[in-house]
């Protein structure tokens, strides 16, 4: 029996749930027949608290500690599913016994998230028993560092942190610094509202990471490594601690790693909770103990990262595909996705959907195939509005955009982003000016004031947007925003400032009226 220790499900009771299940296997003396193995998180975090009964694999949902006992009544005892804790439909009434019936598994490719809902996080066995460390097996004992690069590159991995960057040049940069000393670093500093990817990797498959960070110091030539982890994150926080305990003593992270010669340890370093830190130079300073500020690059991290060693920085997702592109090899991963975005990418599904939680698909799936086949539409039979994409900073996307299969440049090219993969869905009861003025807040809130163009800039913004809304705006105000907000785009020093004013100018695109019936609202 699985039961969901992911955040999500740990907040709606599923650790009474399961010591409830503990409890009722020892009253009926079936310790050698039934297991019960805590995970991470499934996805499907509306339903919470999961549980997965094996070896039917029936999926029930909501399960609350006085449903235990009708569960081994029923279940366990005589192998009929209790139909009343089975996933139904919202919409259709449909009911769905296990998991790959459900649509909202079956579109997905579970790459980053392979482990997650599978393994008990916190015994390194399992991961093993999944090809865990094969990777890293594979990588010291029959490539060179180069070759790993190669790999890296021909996968056409691209950063799963927002920028989109190529992974592979960015090892190769890193590779080709000549120093004694370097760094490999991870960014788990996810401060979006609504997005929770890194978290869930995090907490469901933490050997992954260190995994692939042990992959990446050989193929760049380091031999330390920083988790750099919100302290907003206890699970993950422990679930990692335990996961670099369990790999030094058995020899798949320190000294010597399996008699190879190759060295390598990391440490954790929590984050205070500054959404700048997510910036890779204002993450390495603040790593080192100073004030997480954003610097002007060049140098880039390769170059001059930590203490002014060159530093390969990677998010949590981007490290999450690398022992199954080295296992698997770069033709199979690069023959998902699109053109330009190859491989799957993690998304967390919030706001007014039916299904919440997170999901990974093909680079390429369409938003109406993410809204309402995995998504299951939207509550209480209201029409869709818009979706925001790429978290605080990205922008909000009318109907007309919902079948565009979406990708790093996709999505750029229609006014919003990536980002790291937070996704809020909006229906027809809200209003665009006021979720504009949401993100305002957010981002002018979090801003570090280092330069002119966002420290006063977005405060500017936020003042006419918050104008507007109390009825004190003007048709010329419209202007304003849009030309302020490119000035901001293009001057300022890091992508925060960068990115802040996307929802002023996305929604001054799709919903222009909005603005305008809050100016004539006025007269
Ligand atoms: Fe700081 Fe904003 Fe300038 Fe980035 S753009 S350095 S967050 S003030």
């Amino acid at each position: 029996i699985m039961v969901c220790a992911g955040t999500g499900c740990l907040s709606s009771n599923s650790q009474k749930v399961k010591d409830r299940l503990v409890e009722e296997i020892k009253n009926r003396k079936l310790q050698d027949k039934v297991e019960i193995v805590k995970t991470g998180c499934f996805g499907f975090c509306e339903l919470g608290p999961v549980v997965v009964v094996h070896p039917q694999g029936y999926f029930y949902c909501r399960v609350q500690p006085e449903d235990v006992t009708e569960l081994f009544d029923n279940h366990i005892a005589q192998g009929k599913p209790v139909q009343r804790l089975l996933y139904k439909n919202p919409s259709t009434g449909e009911v769905t016994e296990k998991m790959d019936d459900n649509k909202f598994f079956q579109p997905q490719t579970r790459v980053s998230l392979r482990n997650c809902g599978v393994i008990n996080p916190e015994e390194l066995k399992e991961y093993i028993a999944r090809d865990g460390y094969y990777a890293l097996a594979k990588a010291l004992m029959e490539m060179t560092p180069e070759e790993v690069v190669q790999a890296i590159t021909a996968s056409e991995l691209r950063g799963r942190g927002g920028a989109g960057f190529p992974s592979g040049k960015k090892w190769a940069f890193t590779a080709s610094v000549q120093q004694e000393m370097k760094y490999v670093v991870c960014n788990a500093d996810e401060g979006d509202p609504g997005a929770f990817m890194d978290r869930s990797i995090l907490e469901g498959d933490p050997h992954s990471i260190l995994e692939a960070m042990a992959i990446a110091a050989y193929a760049v030539g380091a031999k330390e490594g920083y988790i750099y982890v919100r302290a907003e994150y206890p699970v993950a926080v422990e679930r990692l601690e335990r996961a670099i305990e369990d790999a030094l003593q058995t020899g798949l992270l320190g000294e010597n790693i399996l008699g190879t010669g190759f060295s390598f340890t990391v440490e954790i370093r929590l984050g205070a909770g500054a959404f700048v830190c997510g910036e890779e130079t204002a993450l390495l300073r603040s790593v080192t103990g100073q004030r997480g500020e954003p610097r002007s690059r060049p140098p880039y991290p390769a170059v001059s990262g930590l203490w002014e060693k060159p530093t390969l920085l990677n998010n949590v997702e981007t490290y999450a595909n690398i022992p199954q592109i080295i296992l698997q090899g770069p033709a199979w991963f690069a023959s998902m996705g699109t053109e330009g975005s190859k491989g799957t990418k993690i998304f967390s599904l919030a706001g007014k959907i039916n299904n919440t939680g997170l999901i990974e698909v093909p680079m390429g799936t369409t938003l109406r195939t993410i809204v309402y086949d995995i998504g299951g539409g939207i509550p209480q039979g209201k029409s869709f509005k818009a979706i925001q994409t790429g978290g605080p900073s990205g922008g909000c996307l009318p109907t007309e955009h919902l079948d565009k299969p979406i990708d790093y440049d996709s999505l750029t090219e229609i006014g919003s982003m990536m980002g790291s993969g937070g996704l809020i869905v909006m229906d027809e009861s809200d209003c665009m000016v006021d979720i504009a003025r949401f993100y305002l807040e957010f981002t002018q809130d979090e801003s570090c004031g280092k330069c002119t163009p966002c420290r006063i800039g977005t405060k500017r913004l936020l003042e006419i947007v918050t104008g507007i809304t109390e009825g004190r705006g003007s048709l010329s105000d419209l202007d304003m925003l849009v030309e302020l907000g490119h000035d901001i785009q293009e001057a300022s020093l890091c992508g925060l400032g960068q990115t802040a004013p996307n929802p002023v100018l996305s929604t001054l695109e799709y919903f222009r009226d909005e603005y305008e019936a809050h100016i004539k609202e006025k007269r």
